[in-house]
Order: C-alpha cells, then structure tokens, then sequence
C-alpha cells in the first residue's frame, strides 16, 4: 500500500508534493493522466485548448492546466479563490502566497514582479471616480513559453526527492478499502493510506461522480458567464503597461450583479477551448510571441438558488446554445454591430480597425444566445470600462462567446480540507480555486494536514 497518493500533477499537486518532501515524506506517488512537462507541446497551441487529444496535452501532465497557460501568479489571496476564507486567517494565507512565490522562483520563474509601482495609484483614483473598483495585485509572469521549463525543474527537484511519478495513468474509480483508498486506473489497481484528490477542471466532473458515490458532500458555487472582449493593444497600452493583468469589479447599473475583467492577455491571442460536447473560447499570452491585440475576459457571476441551484448546468446550456447558433464552433460580433441589433458578418468584422487573432469562429449576434441579464450586464460594465479605459467600448470591439469558468461546485471539508478519513482534496476541481497561486496553497494546505495526521499517529 501506498502512503500517500496525489491525483493531479496541477499546481496543487506539484505543490502538495513539495511540502510533503520538504517535511521528509517518503513513498509519494503523482498519478497523472497527462505527459511530462517536455513531452506537452501542442501543436494546435496557438489556437487551441484541446481537451479532445488523448491524453490531452494543453489540460493534463505535469504542471496540469497552469503549465501552457500565461503563466501568470496573482500574489494576492483573495484573486483566483478565496484564501482568507479557508484558512481563517489573513496572515496564513499571506504566508501561502508568499510560499507559492518562493517555490516558482526556486524552479526559475522571472523575477519581475508587476502590479507595484506609484501610477497604480492614479489608475485606482480614475476608476473609483468611474464607479469601478481596481485591484491592486502584486504579479509575476512566467509565460506560456517559459513555463514548460519552470515546471520540468520542478518535476525533477521533486524526482530527486523520491517523489513517484505514474504518468499516462488515468483513475477511473475510487473506493474505500480497509485502512485506505483503491484506485482502478487504466494500469491497473493502486492501493493508498492517504489520498490527495486535485483533478482541476478537467478531472472536475469525473470526481464529483467519485464523490457521490463515497458519500462527499458538495454545494454548488455561483458561476462566471461572460464574454471575451478583444481590442487593439494600443487601446489598453496605458494600463496594461501600469498593471500587467488588470483587475476591475463593477456592480451593474440595471441589475447590481457583480461583473469583473479577467485574464488580460497584453498582445496575446484569443484561442479556442476545445472539449468533447463543448467549445469555448479562452486566451494566452506568450514572452516571445506577440501580437497586434490584447484580450480580457469580461465574466458576470451568477448564483442561483431553489428550486434549480446547479450553475454548472447552467453554463453548460448557455456554452451548447451558443455552440449551436455558431455552428459548433465560438461566435464574434463586433459591439457595434450587437449595439445596431444586427449579427456580424466577415465582411463587417473586415471593416474594422482591429484583426481577429481567433478566426476560427462564426460571426454572429449574441443577443440570440446570451440571456438578456448577462447582456444587459456586459453593455453596462463595458460602458463603466471606458471610462477608465477609453476606447475599450468602440464599434470595432470584438466580443467572443461563450466564455463560461466551471468551478461552480465545492466539496465540503475540514480546515486541512479532509473530506474524508484521510481523503484531503485541492485546487480548481473541488471548487476551491481558479488560479495557479491559490490552486497551489490548497495543496500545500492539505499536504500540511496529511503531514500532521502522518507525525501524529507515527506512521
Ligand atoms: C488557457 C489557460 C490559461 C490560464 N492562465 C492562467 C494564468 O495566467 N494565471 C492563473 O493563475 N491561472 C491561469 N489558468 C488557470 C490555471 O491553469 C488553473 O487555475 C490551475 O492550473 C489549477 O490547478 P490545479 O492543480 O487545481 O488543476 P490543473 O492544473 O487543472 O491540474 C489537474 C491535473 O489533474 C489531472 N487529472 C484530472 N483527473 C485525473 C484522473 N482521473 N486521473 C489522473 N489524472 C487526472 C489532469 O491530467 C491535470 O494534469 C489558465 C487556465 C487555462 C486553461
């Protein structure tokens, strides 16, 4: 039997793995569907996010969804999760941050740091007068072409350690057993002492079933539905050189919903989200690969209460719509044709100032897809955006449907986040995070209750 067993290579488990060696942990295995760092080139990287390939190589393997992402590190507790609140205090949580930081910086991640400096200041002031709150993050950007190098060191250090790693490996089944966990994966059966679940997004769905099933409460979390909003770069250039990726909030005028930006990609690319029932669109920014535009994701929260409280199926109903009406791939519209009541054509997106970086979509009219609250949300905190970003809400703006961020259940746990006897659970998947940093503390968190149980029963 093992002792104790990671699913999930992601931040989180890359994480969880470091604290338990750093604490001399031995017989540590990372089971992971996915391919070494090295090995996860995509060749449809550019412009795609395919969960389709098997194993898919821009979701799984080592570095897990962060590895070919921006690679950008919030270092604040409360972007990307919740930190404050799970830990109960805002010292340990700062402490978290500023562990995650150091463990990036050790496997080489860049040492800029973004987000601190005096026009900070100013960018706060204009947008407070325009009714929309700034947040001020301190930030590192490794980069999608860096990280693969970052997270291979990271593999190794964690190799050197005796951590195991059981590559293309999928867990299909999870039980109880006496004194454990049986895993049924696709190489066979592994038994487990203590279990470290921390699927991400893609494992989500599959171990909210393996939850079920051992009895695991979870409650559903509110659900961000949105858009992703593409403008020539220069129109951003002022604030983006200030803050690398920007945080505003905006209470809506009509509704009071909340709406934020998220993920801005400074000359980066729009890019498609490709899954087995479901395209959505996303973007990624690269250090040596630039392009004319930058993107942001402009995302409602919704939470719905009784008698239908499940917002991922929400989402989902929302992403197929939008599907459908596109033809199976992403629709575009260009603001002014939606302002006009009128879906975009090739012709009219041609006519604008600005070149879609994604083209692999249909023009078309979001009003036919997107519920009339979530719209009338979008045209109002567009509408607060330009007043702090002038330019950002012109004809040429190219909006992108649909973008939907699935975290949208929890499982319950304890403060170690046990959920069950010796089941720890981290990360995005479990709905307790949806970044890398704050991905990251929940598996040093939960790696933290595994080492207490371990010291305090000798085993
Ligand atoms: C395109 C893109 C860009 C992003 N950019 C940023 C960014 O710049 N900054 C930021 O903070 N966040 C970003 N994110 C989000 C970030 O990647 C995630 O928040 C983070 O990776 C979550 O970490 P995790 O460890 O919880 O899960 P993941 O990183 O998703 O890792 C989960 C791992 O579990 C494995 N797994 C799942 N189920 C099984 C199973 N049954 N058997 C075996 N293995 C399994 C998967 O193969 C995967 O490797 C981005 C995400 C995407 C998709």
């Amino acid at each position: 039997m093992n002792k104790v067993t990671i699913i999930g290579s992601g931040p989180a488990g890359l994480c969880a793995a470091y604290k338990l060696a750093e604490e001399k942990i031995e017989d540590v295995t990372i089971i992971d569907y996915g391919e070494e760092p090295r090995k996860r080139k995509c060749p449809l990287e550019l412009t795609s996010i395919c969960a389709l390939c098997n194993p898919c190589k821009i979701l799984t393997g080592v570095g897990g969804a962060g590895l070919i992402s921006a690679g950008r590190l919030n270092l604040r507790p409360d972007i990307g999760g919740d930190l404050g609140g799970i830990t109960g205090s805002e010292k340990k949580a700062w402490e978290l941050i500023n562990k995650v930081d150091e463990i990036f910086l050790e496997f080489g991640a860049p040492r800029k740091i973004y987000g601190l400096n005096d026009e900070i200041r100013e960018l706060e002031k204009k947008a407070a007068s325009a009714g929309v709150k700034f947040i001020q993050i301190k930030q590192r950007f490794i980069g999608s072409d860096n990280s693969v190098e970052v997270i291979n060191r990271f593999y190794k250090h964690l190799k050197e350690k005796g951590v195991k790693f059981l590559l293309r490996t999928k867990v299909k089944q999870i039980s109880k057993t006496e004194g454990g966990y049986l895993l049924k994966t696709n190489k066979g059966e592994i038994k487990t002492k203590f279990l470290l679940v921390a699927p991400g997004r893609y494992g989500a769905k599959w171990f909210a079933e393996q939850a079920e099933k051992l009895g695991i409460k979870k409650v559903y979390t509110p659900i961000d539905i949105g858009i992703r909003v593409e403008v020539p770069a220069i129109v951003m250039d002022s604030v983006t050189k200030v803050s690398l990726d920007p945080k505003f909030h905006v209470y809506t005028k009509t509704y009071d919903d909340f709406a934020r930006t998220f993920c801005v990609n400074e000359r980066g690319f729009v890019v498609k989200e490709v899954y087995e029932d479901l395209i959505l669109v996303n973007g990624h920014a690269m250090y040596s690969k630039r392009s004319e535009n930058t993107n942001f994701a402009l995302l409602i929260r919704i939470k719905l209460t009784e008698p239908v409280e499940n917002t991922t199926e929400f989402g989902r109903q929302i992403a197929k719509q939008t599907n459908i009406l596109g033809g199976g791939k992403p629709i575009v519209q260009k603001l002014g044709d939606l302002e006009r009541g009128r879906r975009s054509t090739w012709k009219r997106i041609k006519e604008a100032m600005i070149k879609p970086t994604l083209t692999d979509v249909t023009p078309g009219d979001l009003a036919l897809v997107l519920p009339h609250r979530i719209l009338t949300d979008i045209k109002e905190a567009l509408e607060a955006l330009n007043r702090v970003i002038p330019g950002i809400k012109s004809n040429s703006t190219l909006l992108y449907a649909p973008e939907v961020k699935f975290s949208a259940h929890r499982i319950l746990t304890n403060k170690e986040l046990e959920t069950a006897e010796n089941l720890f659970v981290a990360g995005d998947g479990v709905g307790l995070s949806r970044g890398i940093v704050i991905a990251a503390a929940t598996g040093i968190i939960a790696a933290e209750g595994i080492v207490r149980k371990i010291k305090e029963n000798s085993l």
